[in-house]
């Protein structure tokens, strides 16, 4: 457990047509149970889905009117039979590439998988052990909550300048777009951008 965990990744298309990767792979040399509260009790590698463009929507919303509290948070993973489909074939080919004899050499029991390869039996799983990636982007979404310099619809002298106002995901991990949007919303604070 000394690394990131995160070590290998790709990008796949679940169906052939997709002009662009619906699914990110990320693969860890160790196990990642509970999202890392429980510790590893034995060698393991893992594979994990993510969906790139879920169209199943969450919602933050406050609990009071205390700055102070916390907001409440509900992620709504898997509510559109879209994602449960992309859900579904994400773990199936996944399945399929631990089925490769570069994987297979190195596999002794399985640690987290589904029944069997039946949709109903993979959609049980994915239900199950679905947890997040931690990308939430939208809650502040450009076009909904803040125009495209980043100031807030209707209140003069704020912006908002994080990866909230990202009105989708941006097919991969959102660190270095959230940077870029800091370093465009300095450029436009200071007036050097359009
Ligand atoms: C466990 C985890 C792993 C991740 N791994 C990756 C990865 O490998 N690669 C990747 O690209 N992305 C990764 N991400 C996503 C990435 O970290 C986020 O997309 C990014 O940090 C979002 O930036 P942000 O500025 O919107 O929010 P944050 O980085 O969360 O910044 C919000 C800041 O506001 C501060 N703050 C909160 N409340 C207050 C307050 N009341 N007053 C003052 N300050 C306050 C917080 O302390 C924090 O510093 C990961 C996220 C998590 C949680």
């Amino acid at each position: 457990m000394s690394s990131n965990l995160g070590e290998a990744g790709g990008f796949l298309r679940t169906l052939p047509h997709l002009d662009a990767p619906d699914v990110q792979v990320t693969a860890s040399p160790a196990m990642f149970l509970d999202e890392g509260l429980t510790a590893p009790y034995d060698h393991a590698f893992m594979l994990g889905p993510t969906l790139l463009r879920p169209t199943s929507r969450g919602k933050v919303s406050l609990r009071t009117t205390m700055p102070g509290s916390e907001p409440r948070i509900v992620h709504n993973y898997l509510t559109t039979e879209e994602d449960r489909q992309t859900a579904v074939r994400g773990v199936q080919m996944l399945l399929e590439v631990a089925e490769q004899p570069a994987f297979k050499a190195h596999r002794r029991a399985p640690l987290s998988v589904p029944e069997s390869e039946s949709e109903a039996d993979v959609l049980r799983f994915a239900r199950r052990v679905m947890n997040s990636l931690f990308h939430p982007v939208g809650t502040c979404a450009i076009g909904g909550v803040v125009d495209p310099r980043l100031r807030v619809l209707g209140v003069d002298g704020l912006r908002v300048v994080d990866a909230s106002v990202m009105p989708t995901l941006v097919r991969g991990n959102t660190n270095a777009a959230t940077i870029m949007i800091g370093e465009k919303a300095a450029d436009l604070i200071r007036g050097h951008a359009r």
